[in-house]
Formats: structure tokens, C-alpha cells, sequence
């Protein structure tokens, strides 16, 4: 069945997450009114997710629904923000009321679950692509940020990385790989790491969230706060599925650039690591110390035996030559 611009909306993304009483007006005028509370600022974040570059064509609406939103909340996880609103732009081929119920389920149900209420956003025709501005809340002067991390702090990455990367090898490239339901839940199904990243304001030095692989969003880190740092290989914290691919390949390329991790990774001396540790325990995803920040700019990644290892690549790039 197709449905207007006008009743698509009403239908499926009218009443949209949760319902928050700092919404003055949401969807249905020309423009949202939120009420930022005082003290706070407002945290901003954009992402789009292209069929054919972002996504597999014809990949599940329900999934789309979940993952174009949370990618966005992981970016206010990694500034330490609380979720409170988001808008969604829609290009959309055609007007297919299936693929809008399970494409906005998916959407709806997240956003419920973190307290985000939809607001607005805009709806056209034109090859699937899907625009997630999220919004979030900070106490002032309290949000993380990439620049900061000092010499000697401890590097630290939550989760497990890779699995996203493998499972994408096995959707498209047919890869035979261990457990592939675990393996695409983690990369259609990211979980944004809010609690953690909310927890981590006034606790580390530099936080960035890993999207376009280890290497590239480390190396943002690195650059910001104008350090290097040393990566231990071994140190790297990888699922079963993927750690059977190691064993099997050798190739570290996954955990280390393998984008779509959606994991936080964050910088903090030392001497809070026991906090850390402890506050950790009430976190339903484990955390791992990778590495150490050093002085000399430069992102060495060692081997088990002490060696270098070479990186095969870094991150996505999609200007990259
Ligand atoms: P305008 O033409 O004034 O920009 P629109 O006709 O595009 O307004 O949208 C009408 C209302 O529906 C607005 O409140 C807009 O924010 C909302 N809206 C449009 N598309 C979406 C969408 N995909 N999700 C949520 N709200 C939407
Ligand atoms: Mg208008």
C-alpha cells in the first residue's frame, strides 16, 4: 500500500518514542520547541546512512529503524550527553506502508528505550537514504571531548571490536564465519553506550566513539590532544566468532579498521583506573585497557612479541582516493 507525505508521517511517526514534557511542540508545525533546561548545553549530532554505502540494498527496515538512530546516540554517548530529542529525515523511493511500519517500529522502539522523543524531520522522494539529527543534554562545561588525553594516560575501549567488520564479510563477501545471528546483531543492532558515556564526565581525559574503526577514531583522539600512542594487539578485546577468524587469518585489519563498532574508546590517567574499574561493574558492557598515551605524536601498534605491527589500513574514508 502507498500513503501520502502527510499520512505516512501522521501514521507512522507522529507519536514516536517517548513523550517528554519539555516538548513544547513536536511533529505537526514548521518547527519543534524544546525547553533546555538551565545549566545545561545542548548537544548536536548528524548522521546519514546511504543505501549501497552505509547499508546492504533491501536490508531490514526494522533494523535500518534501530541502527540510523542509534549511530547518532552514540555520538552523545561519546560526549557524555543524555538523550532528548531526535529528527529523522527520509528519502524514500516509494511510500511502502510494510517497509514504513518495520522501518519506524525499529526507530520508535529505541527511541523509547533511551527517552528520546521524535520531533520532526522532513520526508522526500528520491534513492533510501535516512538522516538522524540527535539531541542531547550536558551539564555546562561537563561533556567529553577528543582533545585532552596526556602522556601517560591509559587508553580503554568498551565492548568487544570487529564484529561488525566480519559480520559485513559474511553478508557480502560470503565469509563462512562462527555464530553469524550474534555476528549481525552486532552490526545491524549497535547498542549506544549512554550509561557508560555519562558516567565517564569528569573521569577521563578524551573520548571519541569508534565508528569508522580503532585506528582512524583513536588516531582523532591523537591528533586533537596533540599525543601518540602505543596499541597492544593482544590487549585488543574480540568476541568468539572473531577471534576464531583470527586464529584461522592472522588478519588484525577487523579490530583494528573495521568501521560500524559503534564502541567507546577514551583516555584517563591511571590513577583513576580503580574508579573505573568499579563503576564499570554496574555497566552491561565490559571495558579494556588497549594501550598507553605517549609523548611522540604517532600511533604504534605492538605485536604479542613486542614487535611492531604494521597496520593494513585505517578507517573508512569516503573521499579517500
Ligand atoms: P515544512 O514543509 O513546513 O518543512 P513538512 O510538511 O515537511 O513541513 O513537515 C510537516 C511536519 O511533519 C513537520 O512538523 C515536520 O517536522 C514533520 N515531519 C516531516 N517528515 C517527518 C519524519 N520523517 N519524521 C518525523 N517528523 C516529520
Ligand atoms: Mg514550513
Amino acid at each position: 500500500m502507498t500513503l501520502s507525505e502527510f499520512d505516512l508521517i501522521d501514521r507512522f511517526f507522529h507519536r514516536c518514542g517517548a513523550a517528554r514534557d519539555d516538548v513544547v511542540l513536536g511533529v505537526g508545525d514548521d518547527a519543534a520547541l524544546l525547553r533546555v533546561p538551565a545549566g545545561t548545553e545542548l548537544a548536536l549530532t548528524l548522521d546519514t546512512l546511504v543505501e549501497g554505502v552505509h547499508f546492504l540494498p533491501g536490508s531490514d527496515p526494522r533494523s535500518l529503524g534501530h541502527k540510523v538512530l542509534a549511530v547518532s546516540l552514540s555520538d552523545l554517548a561519546a560526549m557524555g550527553a543524555e538523550p532528548a530529542w531526535a529528527t529523522l529525515a527520509l528519502t524514500l523511493p516509494e511510500s511502502d506502508a510494510t517497509w514504513l511500519e518495520a522501518f519506524s517500529g525499529g526507530f520508535c522502539r529505541l527511541a523509547r528505550e533511551f527517552g528520546v522523543q521524535l520531533v520532526g524531520g522532513d520526508t522526500t522522494r528520491g534513492p533510501l537514504a535516512l538522516s538522524v539529527e540527535a539531541k542531547g543534554l550536558v551539564p555546562i562545561g561537563r561533556a567529553l571531548r577528543r582533545a585532552g588525553a596526556q602522556a601517560g594516560d591509559l587508553i580503554v575501549v568498551s565492548g568487544v571490536l570487529g564484529d561488525a567488520g566480519l559480520a559485513l564479510r559474511a553478508l557480502r563477501d560470503g565469509l563462512e564465519v562462527d555464530d553469524l545471528d550474534y555476528l549481525r546483531g552486532r552490526l545491524e543492532r549497535p547498542q549506544p553506550r549512554l550509561a557508560l558515556g555519562r558516567s565517564l564526565r569528569g573521569l577521563v581525559s578524551a573520548a571519541i566513539d569508534i565508528s569508522d574503526g580503532l585506528v582512524a577514531d583513536l588516531g582523532h583522539i591523537l591528533d586533537s590532544s596533540g599525543v601518540g600512542a602505543i596499541v597492544e594487539l593482544g590487549r585488543l578485546p574480540c568476541s568468539k566468532p572473531l577471534s576464531a577468524y583470527l586464529a584461522r587469518s592472522g588478519d588484525w585489519s577487523l579490530p583494528l579498521s573495521a568501521g560500524d563498532d559503534y564502541e567507546l574508546c577514551f583516555t584517563l590517567p591511571s590513577s583513576r583506573l580503580a574508579v573505573l574499574e568499579q563503576l564499570a561493574e554496574d555497566l552491561p558492557c565490559r571495558i579494556t585497557c588497549i594501550g598507553e598515551i605517549t609523548r611522540e605524536p604517532g600511533l604504534h601498534i605492538r605485536s604479542a612479541d613486542g614487535s611492531d605491527y604494521r597496520s593494513l589500513s585505517s578507517g573508512y574514508d569516503h573521499f579517500a582516493a
